[in-house]
């Protein structure tokens, strides 16, 4: 049953009209960023074509057939190297996977994947194989793939996957139908972290928002350090609207530029641009909804008060052109001090 997948209402209507039509294409490629759920259409659609016992065209999700796919693991091989050039499949005899070994998808992967492809189904009417982080073949693995493409029999259906479609072959991507996946909204988001993952209603709204529209990452992002990072990138604003204070932004590009945080250097640009347009949102009257950071409202609305439209332009292309910039900067602190100096004179 596609309807327990949050989000992605035109991808489920798609879906079933290829099943009530009987029209499911031999290779597709389901294309969106990850954390969105694609994996797991991918597996619905494996249990539809094997259900015994369907409601419709869907699967009833509680045959042995849906059990077994349902319960399958798909364990990570990446440190078993006599894996590496397997197939992983399910608890069902017809549904497998292949997905990178250690960033690469293994030519002798595909082989065996093209072997496997060509059998009758086992013991389902379909047999279904998934192609995870499909852009992860190299030439080799994409040449040996090509050829199942082709022609793979009626029983036989590949899906691949992948957050990068355009790093696939042209020639991969013609012989595949395309599906896109788009992001969650927020308010799916929160509503899948409330009503599945019994979440605290104030953590599930934070993690809602700050998923940027992917399930994956409202699950896995840290929430204390996410929370610093906004704590130092409002303080950031603050300095240039409301105290205006040379000196604490360059505290600020010195904590900013800290080897030791280097990892963090990006992600924290982005949150100094996501509170610019918070601010600016509410000080154009939008909904406090629509704000990323709506738990911090009144902060972002004092900075919003100090912000005309055209300085907050002024900042986002300034610090789009500094994003530019990073990787032929050898030295980053002086960057990116000339960065946050630079947004204090258009103040
Ligand atoms: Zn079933």
């Amino acid at each position: 049953m596609f309807e327990p997948i949050i989000g992605n209402q035109r991808v489920k209507d798609i879906l079933r009209r290829m099943l009530t039509a009987r029209r499911v294409p031999g290779a597709q490629l389901f294309a969106g960023m990850d954390g969105i759920g694609k994996k797991l259409f991918a597996l619905e659609m494996a249990k539809a074509l094997n259900c015994r016992a369907p409601k419709g065209v869907e699967a009833c999700d509680a045959c042995p057939s849906c059990a077994r796919i349902k319960s399958s693991r798909f364990p990570n091989y990446d440190n078993d190297e006599a894996n590496r050039e397997k197939i992983i499949w399910s608890e069902h005899a017809d549904v497998g996977l292949v997905r990178p070994f250690k960033n690469i998808i293994r030519v002798a992967a595909i082989r065996e994947l093209e072997r496997e492809a060509n059998f009758r189904p086992y013991e389902g009417a379909a047999r279904l194989f998934i192609i995870e982080d499909a852009d992860r073949m190299n030439e080799q693995s994409s040449n040996a793939l090509l050829k199942t493409l082709e022609e793979p029999p009626r029983t036989t259906h590949l899906i691949l996957v992948t957050s990068r479609p355009g790093a696939l072959l042209p020639t991969i991507r013609s012989r595949c139908q395309t599906l896109r996946f788009a992001p969650l909204t927020a308010r799916e988001i929160e509503a899948h972290l409330l009503r599945d993952k019994k979440m605290p209603n104030a953590e599930a709204a934070l993690r809602a928002r700050a998923a940027q529209g992917s399930i994956g990452r409202a699950l896995s992002i840290d929430l204390e350090s996410y929370q610093e990072q906004r704590e130092a990138m409002i303080a950031v604003l603050e300095a240039l609207t409301i105290k205006p204070d040379r000196v604490r932004l360059l505290r600020a590009s010195e904590e900013l530029s800290d080897a030791k945080r280097k990892d963090e250097y990006e992600p924290r640009l982005d949150m100094l641009a996501t509170l610019i347009h918070d601010s600016w949102a509410l000080a154009l009257g939008a909904p406090i909804e629509q704000a990323v950071n709506s738990d911090i409202r009144e902060r972002l609305s004092r900075v919003g008060a100090r912000l005309e439209s055209r300085l907050a332009s002024l900042w986002l292309a300034q610090i789009e052109q500094h994003r530019r910039g990073l990787d032929v900067n050898i030295n980053r602190k002086v960057a990116t001090d000339a960065l946050l100096l630079g947004m204090a004179e258009g103040a």
